[in-house]
């Protein structure tokens, strides 16, 4: 396998960016990343980490730092609207590791951050530039040439390898360099806060997750012990006109006894300035490279988050890109291998993801029918109906076909 002067740079230090950093440091290939910010991501709430990527990091040498700071839910719990009981409690935790060998994970996202980042720091082939500006990706017959301004202000053009976008729903590398279409916004805020873990009381379990459906909203709480906080999301319909910096801080508008529970309605309202809304914004159409510039993660693929995988898909990206990159003749046949073996995959999860959300969203009488439906599936259904999804092992010797045309 030669790989003697491959330098990869990465455009942007998110989990994907990090991830593609640590694959590709392991076959001994120099990694530049660049990224805008001042330092690594510290804010975020929670976010959940299923067998397909937790499978991942663990061959990457971080699951043991992740294990130490992570939480295993036991289920998740779904609550139909106005109702106080959960209808069926969703086996996730250690039955989604013994049945796909890998755990189902639960962690601060600054926690995540921080463990991708040190185990980044350990290798010397591994170069992060925080505060960079002014990324510009030139292609030409000879290749590759990219420019940027470092955060001393120096200016600096390097003829890369290839370089891989993975500067988020709004990237640059996509709209400015590949051809890509700028995001989209989904019609959704997520209002996250992060609350007292003891304010919980015996309100939801504290050892798992909950799904909490409503007409035209949903929102999901789990706990995040690391921090002896849980986290809240809940996902609303905002009109685009609507999304003022005001409008995001003063929280989400929700009906009272939204879980028949005065208890809950009170968490939620004592939450007060604690809100911050993200206005969650997609990539309709999903793009991959233009030649030896390629994308991963949100960058390629931003989707809705009703499924919670988003990072998990930006995570597998950078497995499947990493050996491509190291063992293709050239960046362009890499990208266009990697984009054949990930844009169906991909696609069948922003399809599951929307789906979802049609779902958990049902008015009445509608919902009759899918709490019965998902009451008399029982509490194994989520991983009978996902094995598709958690069993997933990136390999590059899976060869569906290289995809030429992109
Ligand atoms: C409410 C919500 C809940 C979610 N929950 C889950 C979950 O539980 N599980 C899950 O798998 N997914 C979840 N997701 C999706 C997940 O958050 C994203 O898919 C994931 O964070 C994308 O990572 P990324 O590295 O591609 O992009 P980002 O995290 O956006 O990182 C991009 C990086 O690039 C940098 N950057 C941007 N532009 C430039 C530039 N021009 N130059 C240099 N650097 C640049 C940015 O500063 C940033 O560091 C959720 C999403 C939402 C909205």
């Amino acid at each position: 396998m030669s790989n003697a002067g491959r330098t990869v740079y990465v455009i942007g230090a998110g989990i994907a960016g990090l991830t593609l950093a640590l694959a590709l440091a392991k076959f001994g290939t120099t990694v530049v990343v660049l990224e805008k910010s001042s330092q690594i991501q510290v804010e975020g709430a929670g976010i959940q980490i299923s067998p397909n990527a937790s499978r991942v990091l663990d061959r990457l040498g971080v699951g043991r730092a992740i294990r130490a700071a992570a939480f295993v839910p036991k289920a998740i719990d779904i609550y139909p609207f106005r109702r106080e009981k959960p209808l069926v409690s969703l086996a996730v935790g250690r039955s989604a590791e013994a049945k796909f060998g890998a755990p189902y994970w639960v962690i601060h996202r600054a926690e995540l951050a921080k463990i991708l980042h040190q185990a980044c720091r350990r290798f010397a082939n591994i170069d992060i530039r925080f505060g960079v500006r002014a990324v510009d990706i030139q292609t030409h017959a000879r290749g590759l040439s990219l420019l940027f301004e470092d955060a001393s202000g120096e200016t600096r053009t390097v003829r890369p390898f290839a370089a891989v976008g993975a500067d988020g729903v709004h990237s640059q590398t996509r709209m400015e360099t590949v051809g890509g279409a700028p995001a989209r916004y989904s019609g959704f805020v997520a209002w996250r806060c992060m609350l007292d873990l003891e304010k919980l009381g015996d309100i939801l379990a504290r050892e798992g997750t909950s799904l909490l459906w409503a007409p035209h909203f949903h929102g999901v709480t789990y706990p995040v012990p690391s921090s002896r906080q849980f986290n809240v999301v809940i996902m609303s319909k905002v009109k685009q006109a609507d999304l003022t910096e005001i409008r995001l801080k003063q929280g989400p508008k929700l009906p009272r006894f939204w879980l028949k529970s005065a208890a809950f309605d009170e968490l939620i309202a004592r939450a007060g300035d604690r809100w911050t809304g993200w206005p969650v914004n997609t990539v309709p159409r999903h793009v991959w490279h233009r030649g030896p510039v390629g994308l991963i993660g949100d960058a390629a693929h931003a989707m809705l988050p009703f499924q919670a995988q988003g990072a998990a898909m930006a995570i597998e990206d950078a497995a499947v890109l990493a050996p491509l990159l190291v063992t293709e003749p050239d960046a362009t046949s890499a990208f266009a291998h990697y984009a054949g073996l990930r844009r169906k995959r991909v696609a069948k999860v922003a399809s599951l993801s929307r789906r979802n959300g049609f779902a958990f969203h049902l008015e009445w009488p509608f919902t009759i029918a899918r709490d019965m439906v998902v009451s008399m599936q029982g509490p194994l259904a989520q991983l009978e109906r996902l094995g598709w999804l958690y069993k997933y092992d990136p390999s590059p010797e899976v060869d569906t076909g290289p995809d030429r045309a992109a």
